[in-house]
């Protein structure tokens, strides 16, 4: 038994709309796949401490077997710094990663020149440390001041993650943040997440990390796939032929839209048992 067909028998795809597993039919068959997906709230549900996040097995063993297949390319999209998302996805190398919106991309042997100079992490930190540490000097009390919050660094900015405060006071601290450091810094680029708030000195989206990754891989066809906010740059950023789906209930431009991450990982064993048949007819 494949690893796909032990997942396929404890996940049913019964739960999927047929509208959905009609493009999976469709995005099973083209040449070249790129299998894009978010990892916290897509793939791995939503822990307090973001080091134990880790993918829903059906859903890691699905990624494994789509990157083993040819013509297919798995990349994670996060807004992690990049170790991170390495350290927590435990995929092999040939699954690609995005992490900080789109600032970091690790494109393994597909990566150019372009890539390599431009978005290294060592050098991204050593560039903004000076401006990054005035900024945290400046609202780290605010976060300090509220129990349960705290700030994870990342290569060109900060988060400040609000998953174990009340969302009455998560809220003040998120707007009391953003004041404090646009006040700072006017051109820095502030996203709202769920229960968290990002700043980020250098401008990029989960919508950059696709065209990266589309570039690099040359897919016919893009499935991606996120729950968040900042997820939605990249599903405005999919074009005809490709499917974007939303996972969980807030708005979104996505097309397509599952519950939660265990509806998401019946998706990925779907798409995977099919792209299994249609390389082997
Ligand atoms: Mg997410």
């Amino acid at each position: 038994m494949t690893a796909v067909e032990n997942v396929s028998g404890s996940t049913g795809e019964s739960v999927l709309p047929p509208a959905l597993l009609a493009e999976l039919d469709r995005l099973a068959a083209v040449d070249r796949l790129l299998v894009a997906l978010d990892f916290d709230g897509t793939v791995a549900p939503i822990v307090d401490d973001p080091s134990e996040s880790r993918a829903l097995p059906a859903a890691h063993a699905a990624l494994l077997a789509l990157s083993a297949m040819p013509g297919t390319t798995v990349a994670l999209v996060s807004g992690r710094a990049i170790e991170s998302l390495a350290e927590v996805s435990l995929l092999p190398e040939t699954v690609l990663l995005v992490g900080s919106h789109g600032l970091e991309v690790r494109l393994g042997d597909l990566a150019t020149d372009e890539h390599e100079g431009s978005l290294n992490a060592v050098e991204l930190a050593r560039v903004d440390a000076d401006q990054l540490s005035a900024l945290l000097e400046h609202v780290a009390p605010l976060v300090n001041a509220v129990d349960g919050a705290w700030i994870e660094r990342k290569p060109a900015g900060f988060a400040v993650h609000t998953r174990q405060v009340d969302d009455a006071a998560a809220v003040r601290l998120h707007d009391a943040v953003r004041e404090a450091a646009l006040a700072l810094h006017p051109d820095l680029t502030v996203r709202r997440g769920l229960n968290v708030l990002e700043l980020s000195l250098r401008d990029a989206t989960k919508a950059d990390g696709i065209a990266a990754l589309r570039a690099a891989t040359r897919s016919d066809a893009v499935l991606f796939a996120g729950d968040d906010v900042t997820d939605e740059d990249a599903l405005a950023a999919l074009v005809a032929g490709d499917v974007g789906i939303k996972v969980g209930g807030a708005d979104s431009v996505a097309p397509h839209r599952v519950p939660d991450e265990a509806s998401m990982a019946c998706v990925l064993v779907a798409l995977a048992a099919r792209r299994l048949v249609s390389a082997s007819v």
